[in-house]
């Protein structure tokens, strides 16, 4: 009888500690993919300008998820609140279109875009360090297409200074763009803005580090198409996440990372003139409630590190270890 009821507790003990094994699991679990993301942030997508005038003190109209933003009034406005929310969450290291004076306040932040120049120039930049991207390559406004003639030097050129290059497809500008701001975007359509266009330049220059801007959606089986076939294809999910409701950013998020493809996604904000979707943007990546710790870390900072070819020391500065 006695070795009857010892058996039985230990059948007890071993019940109730697989329970709480399981239990224990489900919380650690839980608290992974609900943890907010507290590291440092590389933004690839962000904006400045050299004069006032353009969309400054513009409110953005209504998202798609109901969200306006006000816009800053002036260039000194813009830096000052762009770098302020660089401190609030950590970005430690940031693409900047046009970024040349930020870059002489923050030389450890500002990473130097530019794409409207001619050749030359962009290759003199490079030369005495006020290139480290050619971005936003954007075409699209004016109804030319990635594989046009005119745009293959720029690639090229990216190839050869091996600085990647940032290009603009969908879904750049405020929703219904075309019709609210037809002076701006007027010359905006749909038909072009398919990422295959991309596909010619990938094949002429296979070492070209090419990240698609604003993650080429809605086109998610092409921008997975592309993905699959050129291994050097990465994307910024800037405007996605703040201008699409949440749900639709999940669902764009989470098919690119089932396909495999969850080392190649880089955050980014293209804030243009509206510093707070900075904070819009890194809340809808943290909210995504599939998306675990580590795989908010991949976005946040670890594959933008490696895209940008960052050194360990760096990252270790970054890291703070
Ligand atoms: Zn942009």
């Amino acid at each position: 009888m006695k070795s009857q009821i010892k058996t039985l507790l230990a059948i007890v003990l071993l019940i109730t500690s697989c329970n709480n094994e399981s239990k224990d699991k489900v919380v650690s679990t839980e608290s992974e993919y609900s943890e907010k993301y507290s590291g440092p942030i590389i933004d690839m997508h962000i904006h400045a300008y050299t004069q006032n005038g353009g969309q400054f003190g513009l409110t953005h109209p209504p998202t798609l998820r109901g969200e306006t933003y006000q816009g800053a009034k002036n260039v000194d406005e813009h830096q000052k609140a762009t770098i302020s929310k660089f401190r609030e969450h950590n970005i430690v290291k940031a693409i900047v279109t046009n970024g040349d004076a930020w870059h002489e306040e923050n030389p450890d932040i500002v990473l130097i875009a530019h794409s409207e120049e001619e050749l030359a120039t962009l290759r003199e930049k490079h030369g005495s360090g006020k290139l480290q991207a050619i971005a936003e390559m954007s075409p699209f406004y004016a109804g030319i297409l990635a594989d046009d003639p005119s745009q293959m030097p720029y690639f090229e050129l990216a190839e050869e200074l091996e600085i990647p290059v940032g290009f603009h497809i969908f879904p750049g500008g405020p929703n219904y763009g075309i019709h609210l701001m037809p002076e701006m975007l007027g010359g905006m359509r749909t038909y072009n803005a398919n990422p295959l266009q991309l596909e010619k330049a990938l094949v002429e220059y296979p070492n070209l580090k090419l990240y698609i801007m604003h993650g080429g959606w809605p086109y998610i089986e092409d921008v997975k198409a592309l993905m699959y076939a050129h291994p050097n294809v990465y994307v910024d999910i800037a405007v996605t996440n703040w201008i699409l409701p949440q749900e639709e950013f999940n669902n764009y998020l989470k098919s690119l990372i089932d396909a495999g493809f969850g080392n190649r996604i880089m955050y980014g904000t293209d804030q243009m003139v509206w510093p707070d979707v900075i904070s819009a943007g890194i809340e809808t990546v943290n909210n995504a409630d599939f998306l675990t710790w580590s795989q908010k870390e991949d976005i946040f900072y670890d594959n933008a590190a490696e895209f940008l070819g960052l050194s360990e020391s760096e990252i270790k500065k970054h890291k703070g270890n």
